[in-house]
């Protein structure tokens, strides 16, 4: 044991010499007032902020923090001891690190790399990571002696969804060996040195304080919440040195089992440190230790097919083949069958094939018969929609859009290793019975690209139907069903954090509807989503059910036992973190200020998405904020126990654009008052809360004249 801790406290030892020296220089070249941050966080250097709870944001503050560091480094023979030296080297990582974006640099350059995450990535990844889209964080670092199974380990992560961070010179060696990188192929550079570790270490740091409603300064608290709830792992490559070792012991704090290349002999530390020697067997062991599972559908197609595909960009000059609304009468549609009308597995491609050069414009109708015992017509929707994500898992193909306002794009090189219009058909096929296998017993897919059938087709059979469902779901609110549903699939990451989902109110996450809720109730019985009865009615203004108080105090174990639907006041719903909006009061315009996740400036609250962002999480239920989707801002539901979506007097213009006519619709139906969105103020008009009162009393803002909000 005592060379590993001997490397350990040397690394440890270097790193805060190191970190000493910089921050020095860096108040002799700037100055101790001179602001230092990482850019888009709510959580200033996270690591210290949520170890300590020391906010850092100059300079001068650093110096204390140093001496924080050192004093994590007590040289004993303990293996406890020296784990906390490593942590004391994720310190020291973080200063370095930040001091670079204080000297105003970029601290990667290189193709697809990030550095510093922002909370909104951070935030955004809460679906994925629960669903088990993405099964696990790899951190691969150093640099490898064969570059070619170095490339295979991170390629295979890929395949599988795992969302992969590289640290050192397996920056440049894993897109030179042709692994795409970048965020949206879940492969993310992070930097050369070492210390740019820090980067993955803050967003499992930053996910518990934002997830987790860990506290800053509750350290055995975080570091259990990041050991058993943030499926990360480490691959170092290459020879180690001590500092390598010290952030290695830093990992291994945090939970997270370190595989290293090298063999360590009786060095390593079983279901901690190991070795695997046989680069073939490194990822296999990896998720083994971390008891990572991978879903895997295998289907017969020439190019790859996972969920790191997913935000895959296909350029037009990089197109083969185009299916667009824009251009051609195209459309996607689920239709529910009888079980004697279709036969199962049966693939139609109806019309000619594709040929030709680069840029092929084709219609093309997809229509997807499923039949089943317990299939039900309002599933069809929900199995529609997820089209548009498996397409977009493939490797080379871009799906936008549905219904039929959809776009396609096949790419040159998925058409060069010979994907072709059937295997959309096998990948379908696939997918359906993966999915919902519980509910479809039958199958049968086919592909029109006929452009005289496809037009038909469209007219007779998708458009009534889209029409059909418009009106049921138009017509679907809180009071038309018996029944709402809880959601707690975030609590893998918010322990605490129950959702109510109802016809009127979906996920904050923006991606469970009142019908995805049932249809997951259906598929898997006692999972996530479970029916709360509508009864108990306390209050109808507020959306106050004794059995939803019931259900989510049970969901919740017990953390949260009266919520309220349609408040945000008086015990609002709580948040995971995940949500695709926060809204927030405005007191001086009596009204609701409302950010997405999107918009990076300020607002008139003084605070940016995130700073609002942080004000509540980790399933706790905090009046006066709340997170919510999207699609909530138009409902009739919206704030209701508050006078209602004329309350909002301030949006981001996009966020505006994309709710406009269904808000515009609901608030012309509720109060009478057209045009409603031409009353809330966005950036391109003001921020400063003074110029938004004055341009809403331009406008005659509603919210002005109701009755005071706090
Ligand atoms: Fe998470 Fe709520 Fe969305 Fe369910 S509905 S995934 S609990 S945010
Ligand atoms: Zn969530």
């Amino acid at each position: 044991m005592s060379g590993l801790t001997d490397l350990i406290y040397g690394g440890s030892n270097a790193v805060a010499e190191l970190t000493e020296a910089a921050v020095n220089d860096a108040i002799a070249q700037y100055g101790a007032e001179h602001p230092v941050a990482f850019p888009d966080t709510a959580y200033f250097f996270p690591t210290i902020y949520a170890a300590t709870g020391v906010k850092v944001t100059k300079l001068g503050d650093l110096p204390a923090c140093v001496g924080v560091l050192k004093s994590l480094i007590t040289n004993r023979e303990d293996l406890g001891d020296a784990l906390n030296a490593g942590l004391a080297t994720a310190v020291g990582a973080e200063i370095i690190e930040g001091l670079k974006y204080a000297a105003g640099g970029d601290p990667y350059e290189g193709e697809g790399g990030i550095g510093f995450v922002p909370d909104k990535i951070i935030r955004s990844l809460g679906v994925p990571l629960v669903t088990g889209d993405i099964p696990g964080v790899a951190v691969v670092l150093g640099t490898a002696d064969d570059p070619e199974a170095l490339a295979s380990i991170v390629k295979d992560y890929q395949t599988k969804g795992i969302l992969t961070f590289l640290v050192g010179g397996v920056c440049d060696q894993v897109p030179a060996a042709g692994v795409k990188v970048g965020l949206d192929f879940r492969v993310v550079p992070l930097g050369h040195d070492v210390t740019s570790v820090t980067h993955v270490v803050t967003v499992a740091i930053r996910a518990a304080l934002i997830f987790g409603n860990i506290q800053p300064g509750a350290l055995p608290e975080l570091l259990a919440y990041t050991k058993e709830r943030v499926p990360a792992f480490v691959n170092a490559f290459g020879a180690l040195d001590a500092v390598t070792v010290s952030a290695g012991a830093g990992a291994i704090a945090l939970g997270f089992p370190v595989i290293t290349d090298q063999n360590l002999g009786d060095l390593q530390i079983a279901g901690a440190l190991e070795s695997v020697t046989d680069l073939g067997q490194t990822a296999a062991k990896s998720l083994e230790l971390r008891n990572i599972k991978v879903k895997v559908t295998s289907i017969p197609i020439p190019i790859g097919c996972a969920s790191a595909f997913e935000g895959e960009i296909i350029r037009k000059a990089d197109t083969w083949a185009e299916f667009t609304s824009d251009k051609n009468p195209a459309f996607e549609l689920v239709i529910m069958r009888q079980l004697s009308e279709i036969e199962d597995h049966k693939l139609i491609i109806d019309g000619p094939d594709l040929q030709g050069e680069a840029m092929i414009q084709m219609p093309m109708a997809t229509i997807v018969e499923v039949a089943g015992a317990k299939m039900q017509e309002d599933f069809e929707p929900v199995i529609e929609r997820k089209i548009h994500y498996w397409y977009n898992f493939l490797e080379g193909i871009m799906h936008t859009g549905q219904r039929n306002l959809i776009r396609i794009r096949i790419s040159n090189e998925a058409h060069n290793k010979g994907f072709g219009l059937k295997h959309f058909a096998d990948v379908l096929y696939a997918m359906v019975m993966d999915d919902f296998g519980s509910v479809v017993d039958k199958c049968q897919i086919t592909i029109v690209t006929d452009p005289d059938k496809v037009h038909e087709l469209m007219e007779k059979e998708a458009l009534p139907r889209y029409a059909a469902r418009d009106a049921r779901i138009d017509n679907m609110t809180d009071e038309s069903v018996d029944e709402y549903y809880t959601c707690i699939l975030c609590q893998s990451f918010a322990p605490a954090h129950c959702c109510v989902v109802t016809p009127e109110r979906l996920g904050l996450c923006g991606a469970v509807s009142w019908l995805d809720a049932k249809a997951t109730k259906e598929l898997t019985p006692t999972g996530p989503c479970q029916p709360i009865e509508k009864k108990g009615l306390i209050d109808e203004r507020k959306g106050i059910y004794e059995e939803v108080n019931k259900k989510v105090e049970e969901a919740s174990h017990g953390n949260v036992s009266q919520v309220t639907l349609y408040s945000i006041l008086e015990d609002p719903m709580t948040s995971c973190g995940c949500f695709e909006c926060i809204c927030g009061i405005l007191p001086e315009a009596n009204g609701v200020v409302i950010v997405n996740r999107e918009y990076v400036g300020i607002t008139p609250t003084g605070m940016t998405f995130g700073e609002l962002a942080s004000m509540t999480g980790g399933g706790v239920q905090t009046p006066g904020f709340m997170g919510h989707g999207r699609h909530f801002i138009a409902s009739h539901k919206f704030i209701h126990a508050e006078g209602g979506p004329e309350r909002i007097v301030w949006m981001p213009k996009e966020l505006k654009d994309d709710v406009a006519s269904r808000l515009n619709r609901t608030v012309e139906e509720l109060y009478g008052i057209s045009d409603f969105t031409e009353m809330i103020c966005d950036e391109t008009i003001a921020t400063d809360s003074e110029a938004v009162l004055e341009f809403l009393s331009e406008k005659g803002h509603p919210a002005l004249a109701l009755d005071e909000l706090m």
